[in-house]
């Protein structure tokens, strides 16, 4: 009920003149009221002067009344005599009718509080708005000797029948009243509910985002204050919504396209983000309620909530798992909202080749040492023995002289190579401008300065190439230097007797050197690690050849570095093949 403020408007407009007509409708009825018995007595004291009543008295002498009524009847009109008020001649003594102007009226008549008054000797003219009747008695005699009363009595039906029309006039106002108060209550209401329900509308399409829709009410009034006020504020609105949308895509951008993952838990250990690189490095589904220490519990990182926000740790908190071959490093930080801690930030990292490269570098250094150490070990040892020795014995001390000479050949080689690749590796390694060499040329050359080593071990050296020689824009010294690589490898690791082919080819814009041996080739499983440094298949063989563990490495980054590429095939047992490429 009420529901409206249109409804409220036409109830209080009801009210209103309901309030209105009730106070007029009895103020105007009771003074009308009053007005008549104020009336009715002044008209009888005017009527019963003193003069009158003294003539009445002496009319009355003679013992009857007919001089009295005759008196009375000739003051009907200053009495106001009609068809509602009448006078009658009472006997003093009993109250008792003796004649009356109206015999109907005046059947069991009371005897009122007037006539019982008069009938003491008093003129009975108390006024009794409450009455249904006024009335007036007059007594005629002495004090002692009251014969007669005159008595006017008004039955008030006049003055109810002008009430009761009065207040068919005031229902009749009233009905009209009520529904003027219901057009108007609706109109006004109308004029104040309209620019609600339209700012209502307004509002709800902000609530939804839409900021385009004003409110255009036009008016001076203060719905049209609200209303300004309003189209005021939703553009203020629209403008911090727009600028938080913004800060907001930002921050969205640069999450979504961070190199490192993002996730975030508030405080009751919910994940509340996620960006796509998080989800790609730690790879699996991800759900709205997933749990911070479940999930950490899972992918099998020590750590919990309590941990981070309630131990007070200075340094930064790190844990660092294996997932799905990956190593993950988890960073995590608690964050403020409103100086609050309101949750974790984790930072995601894969450290796997981080990782890779730091046991890399950790397994160089340990092979440095120990390839250095082993001759050292050697020199050391020979040299104490040579001092123990007794002087004259010049075959063993040379024989030992001529070891030491060797080992001290070998750990300048290490050195050598280190530094050439040292410098491979911070592309210091000098490139002469590149020449046009004739790759025929260069090759038939080696094979030349390899036949004796080849020889030594009793193994064919051969060199197929075309007849139209191949020429080849490069560093001649550096590509030189890689063949003679690969193929005194090819001698070392194939058996006497073996046989080693070397073939050039051209194909499109690049050439081929292929260098073949039918010697001990190289296991499958550590062909993907062969051009590492120091990396050997059979450590003993290689160090008794002489060899460092370090050439393959530096003819891959020379043959980096001239553009070009070194692939081995190689099937254990059976043969290597190696092939250089070289563009042209
Ligand atoms: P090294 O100085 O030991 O020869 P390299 O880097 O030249 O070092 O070669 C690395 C390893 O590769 C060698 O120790 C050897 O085990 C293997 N290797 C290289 N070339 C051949 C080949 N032609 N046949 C068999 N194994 C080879």
């Amino acid at each position: 009920m009420f529901k409206s403020i249109q409804t409220k408007i036409v109830t209080i407009f009801i009210l209103v003149i309901l309030s209105v007509v009730t106070v007029i409708g009895t103020f105007m009825t009771t003074n009308i009221v009053k007005l008549y018995n104020d009336e009715f007595s002044v008209m009888m004291e005017q009527v019963f002067t003193p003069a009158l009543v003294s003539e009445l008295e002496k009319s009355a002498e003679n013992g009857s009344y007919d001089g009295i009524w005759d008196i009375i009847s000739s003051y009907i009109g200053p009495l106001g005599i009609d068809t509602y008020r009448f006078y009658s001649i009472l006997d003093a003594k009993t109250g008792n009718i003796l004649c009356t102007s109206d015999e109907t009226k005046s059947v069991n008549m009371e005897k009122s509080d007037n006539i019982i008054l008069a009938m003491t000797g008093k003129t009975g003219n108390t006024v009794n708005t409450q009455k249904a009747y006024m009335d007036y008695a007059v007594p005629i005699g002495t004090d002692d000797d009251t014969r007669y009363i005159v008595y006017v009595k008004d039955t008030k039906d006049e003055i109810n029948s002008i009430t009761r029309n009065v207040l068919f006039i005031l229902i009749e106002a009233l009905l009209a009243s009520v529904l003027i108060s219901i057009l108007l209550g609706f109109f006004f209401g109308r004029t104040i509910t309209k620019p609600i329900r339209d700012l209502t509308k307004s509002t709800e399409h902000i609530a939804s985002g839409k900021f385009d829709i004003v409110s255009n009410i036009k008016s001076n009034d203060e719905i049209g204050i609200l209303s300004d006020t309003f189209n005021y504020m939703s553009s203020a609105l629209q403008h911090t919504v727009n600028e938080m949308n913004s800060e907001k895509n930002k921050v969205e951008t640069i999450l979504q396209n961070m190199t490192d993952g993002i996730l975030a838990f508030n405080l009751s250990g919910r994940l509340i983000h996620i960006n796509p690189e998080a989800k790609r490095l730690i790879g699996r589904n991800f759900y709205d309620d997933l749990q911070f220490d479940t999930f950490f519990k899972e992918v099998g990182a020590d750590i919990s909530m309590g941990n981070i926000i309630y131990i007070k740790q200075t340094n930064k908190i790190e844990r660092e798992t294996v997932i799905g071959g990956k190593v993950i490093r988890f960073t995590f930080a608690p964050f403020n909202l409103e100086n609050k801690i309101s949750g974790i930030i984790v930072m995601v990292h894969d450290i796997t080749n981080q990782q890779r490269l730091e046991n890399a570098r950790r397994e160089f250094v340990a092979n440095v040492s120990h390839e250095l150490r082993t001759p050292l070990t050697t020199v050391k040892s020979y040299a104490e023995t040579l001092m123990d020795m007794p002087p004259d014995d010049k075959d063993i001390q040379n024989r030992f002289l001529a070891t030491i000479a060797a080992e001290a050949d070998r750990m300048t080689r290490i050195v050598k190579d280190l530094l050439t690749l040292s410098r491979l590796d911070e592309g210091q390694y000098q490139m002469k401008p590149f020449e046009r060499v004739n790759l025929s040329e260069l090759v038939s050359d080696i094979v030349e300065k390899m036949f004796f080593a080849a020889k030594e071990k009793h193994q064919e050296l051969s060199l197929s190439a075309k007849k139209t020689p191949v020429y080849v824009m490069t560093d001649r010294d550096k590509l030189e230097q890689v063949i003679i690589n690969i193929v005194s490898n090819a001698i070392k690791y194939t058996h006497e007797n073996g046989k080693i082919e070397i073939s050039i080819e051209k194909v499109y814009k690049d050439a081929y050197i292929k260098v073949r041996d039918n010697g001990i080739g190289i296991p499958k499983e550590n062909l993907p690690r062969i051009f590492e440094r120091f990396y050997r298949v059979d450590n003993a063989r290689s160090r008794e050849t002489g060899g460092t563990g370090l050439g393959l490495a530096i003819a891959k980054q020379i043959m980096n570095q001239l553009g070009g590429n070194i692939v081995i095939n190689s099937t254990y047992g059976e043969g290597t093949d190696v092939i250089i490429s070289v563009p042209l």
